[in-house]
């Protein structure tokens, strides 16, 4: 399972953070996960629950949003937001794109208990 490596990666970041600041427990994380970042919400859900036991996370609440994929045109400059996967402008219909967000897994925010 791809997801089980990505929460991996991410509790070793997590981990560290929580180490820097001198924290006993990590709370409550929340994730971005753009729809083109190849990582499925639920799959994530189920992999962070399996990785946080015997963690700081052990008790943490995850909350995940999910982010749409936005698009700019190179022709016109118009910016698209896709909930689909169709790749072409909607006010030109140029497939000339560049990828603004959507694709990155990230940790947006991390609440800790510090003693
Ligand atoms: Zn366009």
């Amino acid at each position: 399972m791809h997801e089980l490596s990505l929460i991996a990666n991410l509790f070793e970041i997590m981990e560290q953070k929580a180490k820097e600041k001198n924290a006993q427990k990590i709370t409550c994380v929340k994730l971005k996960v753009g729809i083109l970042s190849g990582a499925v919400p639920e799959l994530l859900e189920t992999a962070f629950d399996i990785y946080k036991k015997n963690t700081m996370a052990a008790e943490a609440k995850l909350e995940i949003e999910k982010v749409p994929l936005k698009l700019k045109c190179q022709e016109c400059s118009a910016v698209t937001i896709k909930q689909d996967l169709v790749f072409n402008c909607e006010q030109c219909g140029s497939t000339n794109l560049e990828t603004l967000e959507g694709t990155d897994l990230f940790l947006e925010k991390m609440d800790l208990e510090v003693e």
